[in-house]
Formats: structure tokens, C-alpha cells, sequence
């Protein structure tokens, strides 16, 4: 038996964006908080790490945010951090029907525009309130993939390409993904999907995520102790036991698990969730992506490069500023597994069907796929998820709370929705705990 006064009002597990800022409300409001994280710095699938020859500092993973997000404007404005956008170049290329076109970019959204339209024609009759996603009956497209769409549009070899290629910055496989989530987050912004797209891939935190992490911790008094892995947690009624892969044992009133959806898995939790849910976590996220920086010589005319899945190892490429002479590229390579990350030899002659004369002065980058705490990279759920089993892993389950950007109500996947899942565990545990009931 243990002392009560080692009992933690709430442990945390995960100090990834979710994480951190449950942690952070919950010691705000007097709780005595644990937050448990297996790597040895906090931030999980966001990550600033020194890059080339380590002078300067690069987003590795989750990085662009928008103030329509009200969780993110709202830590950033708190903090008084702003938020700064990339090279913004007029010069498109794009690969379709095995061609590779060129044009502005407003030639280029004539051409993808009316595809668009019709994919997304009825993104916001379906989700009318997207932060009520079960308001009208979705149950038929939420069994449909992203492909039974694209078939559905009887599209030429040109059309479906154009589509495939616009899409591949946040698709890995159009047969694993779901409909309902891409229609969802489109339904947010407007029913536009290039509104969608600035808010996840143009406009990045003034001093990286670092900078917001440090900010939220600093108001934390939550007990972090980093390199610390969880193996279970066992929920008994009246207390939560954490067991770490060294066998401490950490015992709580409450628990937040705010991991992954692909790192679940590895965890024993008793009792166990329910039925779907655990399929859900066996299913996994599907998505193997990777981003990719790609340092290149010269300062060069900033440009968007945009490929289908399969077609292209580097599927959305753009240039995001310039340094020290050279021009730095965000390449997001849909099939990890089609590109490695310091091939510089690949990179340049897949470059160079756009631009012949590119020359790859050296790349960097993190692999989420192979890294044993994210397996994976942002999520998109699978067919019958986002509207069955996610929902499902957000209600309690006991003491046991579920939290993170992959499980969230809205702007699934993405910085914003962990932090609007961290903050809404941490007011129903604040609840629970001010009531009682934990
Ligand atoms: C390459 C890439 C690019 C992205 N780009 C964007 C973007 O531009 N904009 C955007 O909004 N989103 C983006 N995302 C998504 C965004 O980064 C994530 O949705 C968000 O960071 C998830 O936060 P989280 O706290 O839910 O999970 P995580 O950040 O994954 O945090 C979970 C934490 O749990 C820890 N952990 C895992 N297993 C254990 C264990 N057993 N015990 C203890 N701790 C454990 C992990 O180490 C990690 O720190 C991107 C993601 C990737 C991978």
C-alpha cells in the first residue's frame, strides 16, 4: 500500500502539446500534477532541433498554426509570441497525366479550383457545426475512404492527378484515410480547402515551438520528469497506478493519457477500453509521411512543387526562406518509406524534373515513422473512426482520460486540436476531482 500523500491529484502522460497544457491548466488551478514523458525533452511530434552543421534551428514536425485556431491564438497571444509567414512565391509546378506543368499560381488554382469545389461540394452541409460533428447523420461518408471519392468524381488521368497532387502534403494513402476528417477540417475554414491548407502549411510561430513550449511550461508546477516511458496504467476503483519500463510505480487520482494513437498500443490498461476503441488504437494511424528539409544552392525564385502519391518520391515542395546564401525547401514525402531522409542524390534528381539546373546542398530532417514514441505522423483517421471510436476515447473511461492532437473534436491532427484536447481533459478531470467524484 501506498501513502496517500504520494497519491497525485493527476498524472499526465505525454508532454507532448496535449499534454503540457493540461498539465499546465490543471497545477494551475492547485492540483498536484505528475507528467510522465518517455523522450528526454518535451514537445512530441513538434520538435525545433539545430540543423545544418547546427546553426540554425528547424521545425521537425508540427510547426504551421493560424490565428483562426483559437486554442493556439489564444497560448500565443497569452505568451506574446506572433506568428511569421514563409517565402510566398508565385511559381507553381505541377506533376499530372506523367507531365510536369508550370504556371502562377493563380494559373495553377484555375486549374485545381473547380476539382476542389466538387470534392468538397457538400464539406459543410455535412458538418454544418464542425465542433458537433454528429449533428447530421454522416454515417454513410464515414465509411468511405478519400479514394471512394476520387473514384466517385469519374475524374480524367489529368483531373485525378491534379486533386492527388493538391492533396499530398496531408495524405499518405487515399484507400487507409477516411472522408470524414478531410471534409470535417475543410468544413472549418469555410468549406475552402486553400483556407485549410494556410492554416496548416504557411504560417509558423515566431521563434519556433520551443519558444510556445517553454512559454506554457513556465506557468506549470507540474512535476515533469522526462525519460521516463510509461508501461501501464491500472485504474482500481479509487486510485491509478502508472507503472514506468523501470518498474516505479506512480500513483495518481486520475490519469491523462495524452500519447500518440500509434504508441497506445504499447501501453497495458486495465481494465480495458471498450471494443471499438481498442480496435481503433490496434488499427493504428495510417500515416507513414515524412517531412523533409532540403537545403539548396543559391538564393532561388520561391516556388511550390506539387505531385501525386506514387508518382513522386517529394509530393508537396515548397520554398520556405532563405539562408546564408542558400534557399531552404519543405518537402512532405507522403511514403516515408519512398525517400530517405539524407538522400541528397535522390532529392536532387527529383527536384530536377522541375527545376533541371537545382543543386542539394544537404537535407534534414526527423523520421516519426521509425521513432519508437510517435510511429507515425500527424492523424487521419480511418474509414469509421472519427465519428465512432474517437468520440468514444474521449469520454472518461473511469479515471482514465484520453487526450491529444489525434483523438481531438476538431482540427484533428494538428497542433491546434492537441491543444484543445490537453485543455478539455483537464477541465473534465478539474470537475471530476472539484466534485468528488476522483
Ligand atoms: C512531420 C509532421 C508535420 C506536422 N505539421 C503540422 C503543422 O504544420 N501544423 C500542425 O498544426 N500540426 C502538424 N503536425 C501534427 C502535430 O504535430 C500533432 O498533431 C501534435 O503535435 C500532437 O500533439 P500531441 O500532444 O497530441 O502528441 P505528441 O506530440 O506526439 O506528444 C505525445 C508525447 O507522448 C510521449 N510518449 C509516447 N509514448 C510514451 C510512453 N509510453 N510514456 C510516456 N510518454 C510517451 C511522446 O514522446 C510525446 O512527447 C505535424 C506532425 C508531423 C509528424
Amino acid at each position: 500500500m501506498f501513502d496517500t500523500k504520494d497519491c497525485f491529484d493527476v498524472a499526465v502522460i505525454g508532454a507532448g502539446m496535449a499534454g503540457i497544457v493540461a498539465a499546465r491548466d490543471l497545477s494551475a488551478k492547485g492540483h498536484t500534477v505528475v507528467l510522465l514523458e518517455a523522450r528526454n525533452r518535451v514537445g512530441g511530434r513538434t520538435y525545433m532541433k539545430k540543423a545544418f552543421d547546427g546553426k540554425i534551428d528547424l521545425e521537425m514536425g508540427g510547426t504551421y498554426v493560424h490565428w483562426t485556431q483559437p486554442h493556439v491564438w489564444h497560448e500565443l497571444q497569452r505568451h506574446n509570441i506572433s506568428v511569421l509567414p514563409g517565402l510566398d512565391g508565385d511559381k507553381f509546378h505541377w506533376l499530372a497525366d506523367d507531365k510536369v506543368h508550370s504556371g502562377t499560381r493563380s494559373d495553377y488554382e484555375k486549374a485545381v479550383r473547380p476539382l476542389l469545389d466538387r470534392f468538397f461540394a457538400d464539406a459543410r452541409a455535412r458538418f454544418p457545426l464542425p465542433f458537433e460533428a454528429s449533428i447530421v447523420d454522416n454515417s454513410d461518408i464515414e465509411k468511405q475512404s478519400l479514394e471512394d471519392r476520387l473514384s466517385s468524381l469519374n475524374l480524367s488521368t489529368y483531373e485525378r492527378d491534379l486533386l492527388d497532387g493538391v492533396f499530398s502534403g496531408v495524405v499518405h494513402s487515399y484507400k487507409e484515410q477516411g472522408l470524414a476528417q478531410l471534409l470535417q477540417s475543410v468544413a472549418i475554414y469555410f468549406g475552402d480547402y486553400f483556407a485549410f491548407l494556410e492554416t496548416a502549411g504557411f504560417w509558423h510561430i515566431q521563434g519556433g515551438t520551443k519558444i510556445l513550449i517553454d512559454a506554457i511550461l513556465a506557468e506549470s508546477t507540474a512535476d515533469l520528469r522526462l525519460s521516463t516511458p510509461v508501461s501501464s496504467v491500472s485504474d482500481n476503483g479509487s486510485h491509478v497506478t502508472v507503472t514506468t519500463i523501470s518498474e516505479e510505480k506512480i500513483h495518481a487520482r486520475s490519469v491523462i493519457i495524452a500519447l500518440p494513437l500509434n504508441t497506445i498500443g504499447d501501453l497495458k490498461i486495465t481494465p480495458d477500453v471498450a471494443p471499438p476503441v481498442r480496435a481503433m488504437i490496434e488499427q493504428k494511424n495510417p500515416v507513414m509521411a515524412s517531412k523533409i528539409w532540403i537545403r539548396v544552392k543559391g538564393e532561388i525564385e520561391p516556388f511550390t512543387f506539387l505531385a501525386p502519391i506514387g508518382k513522386s518520391p517529394i509530393n508537396a515542395v515548397k520554398a520556405e526562406s532563405w539562408y546564408e546564401g542558400d534557399t531552404l525547401l519543405v518537402a512532405m514525402c507522403s511514403e516515408a518509406a519512398a525517400i530517405r531522409i539524407d538522400d541528397c542524390d535522390a532529392m536532387e534528381a527529383a527536384l530536377r524534373r522541375v527545376l533541371p539546373d537545382i543543386e542539394v546542398v544537404s537535407t534534414a530532417g526527423h523520421c516519426w515513422v521509425t521513432d519508437e514514441f510517435s510511429k507515425g505522423g500527424w492523424m487521419m483517421h480511418r474509414p469509421g473512426n472519427l465519428l465512432g471510436a474517437a468520440p468514444q476515447m474521449r469520454q472518461p473511461h473511469g479515471r482514465i482520460l484520453f487526450a491529444g492532437g489525434d483523438i481531438a473534436a476538431m482540427d484533428t491532427g494538428s497542433i491546434e486540436g492537441a491543444m484543445e484536447s490537453g485543455a478539455s481533459a483537464a477541465r473534465d478531470i478539474a470537475r471530476a476531482l472539484a466534485s468528488g467524484k476522483y
